[in-house]
């Protein structure tokens, strides 16, 4: 298996670096400066590449590589890779779908909880001596029985309606298949989803039609008493309107996973006490981090040995 060189783009996870390192002949790009240095001295070996969404699998990663036969991300979401060159070059890409999908819908519904309740924001109260000084906490919003509008009813979309249900929330949800869920509601646009939700969730993957799905008019909809729930991708949300809505009151509030410039998130959001802020954590558990690793592990396993690979992209 060593005779695999791989070249990994980021310190995503030291047991898949380490099982990179026992299992192939691994490369670390940003042990490597410039980068050029490295695609100099070891382009033409390099046969595979692991990477995460933030860094891009481009025209310029795969020109620098021209013996590359597979991509494997440590993510679900592809929005990073140029899947159409991909498939021009014959390169190979797999993904981690399914291991993440818990970990996920548990962290929206934690979100919305938070947001609702003001779970972080009481924490700090305590914290900071406020309850002995100042008295008891203002009171916050219900979440059990809230409407909750799923933008993306897919793998993780479906896990997060099943966690609301318990809740007693009723699910109304918009992507561009209707499926027959006789519990949930279709709208057929995003608009009339946030203007029937009390809590909107993004949960769809980030391409051409999804990039700003959330914008001023769709914000506009879910009104002064809405939340939105993002653990899809930043670019999914008008940011700048995202931001101005909530500092103005016309957004009841936001529990935010992902923002459009990782790691950079605007600091107006920082000083607001109706947003819950956590950075990109969505499948950041260790074990859902080491079933994904084991996914990576076992699709570049699957193809040195001219095996079928498990979760194929192209
Ligand atoms: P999935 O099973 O493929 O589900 C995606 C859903 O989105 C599908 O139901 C699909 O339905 C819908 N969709 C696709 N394109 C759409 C469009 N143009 N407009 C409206 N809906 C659309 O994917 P998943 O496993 O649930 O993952 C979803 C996304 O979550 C990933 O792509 C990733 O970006 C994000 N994610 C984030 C984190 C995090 O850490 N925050 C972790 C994992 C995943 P139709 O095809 O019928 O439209």
């Amino acid at each position: 298996m060593d005779s695999l060189v791989v070249l990994l783009l980021y310190p995503v996870n030291a047991y898949l670096e380490q099982e990179l390192d026992r299992r192939f002949t691994l490369l670390r790009l940003w042990e490597h400066s410039p980068p050029d240095s490295l695609f100099r001295a070891h382009g033409s070996a390099i046969r595979a590449v692991v990477g995460y969404p933030g860094h891009k699998v481009n025209a310029a990663l795969l020109d620098a590589l021209p013996c590359l036969e597979i991509f494997s991300s440590f993510s679900v979401g592809i929005d990073h890779v140029d899947l159409a060159l991909c498939r021009q070059r014959g390169v190979r890409v797999t993904h981690t779908p399914d291991v993440l999908t818990d970990d996920v819908a548990d962290l929206a519904v934690g979100l919305a909880i938070a947001a609702l309740r003001k779970i972080p924001q009481a924490d700090r109260y305590v914290r900071a001596g406020s309850w002995k000084a100042k008295g008891d906490y203002t009171l916050t919003t219900r979440f059990s029985g809230k409407r909750v509008g799923i933008i993306g009813l897919g793998r993780i979309g479906l896990a997060i309606a099943t966690r609301v249900e318990a809740f007693d929330c009723p699910v109304n949800y918009y992507q561009r298949t209707k499926k027959e869920y006789p519990n949930y509601t279709y709208y057929p646009s995003v608009l009339e989803l946030a203007a029937n939700s009390d809590v909107l969730v993004v949960a769809c993957p980030l391409n051409e039609q999804t990039r700003h799905i959330v914008n001023r008019e769709v914000i506009e909809a879910l009104g002064p008493k809405g939340v939105l729930i993002n653990i899809g991708r930043g670019p999914h949300v008008d940011e700048p309107e995202l931001v101005s809505a909530l500092v103005e009151g016309r957004l009841g509030g936001a529990g935010l996973d992902v923002f459009e410039d990782e790691p950079n998130v605007p600091e107006a959001l920082f000083t607001l006490d109706n947003v819950v802020l956590v950075p990109h954590v969505g499948s950041g558990t260790h074990e859902t981090r080491k079933a994904m690793a084991d996914l990576v592990l076992g699709n570049l396993e699957a193809h040195v040995l001219k095996k079928p690979l498990l979760t194929p992209v192209v």
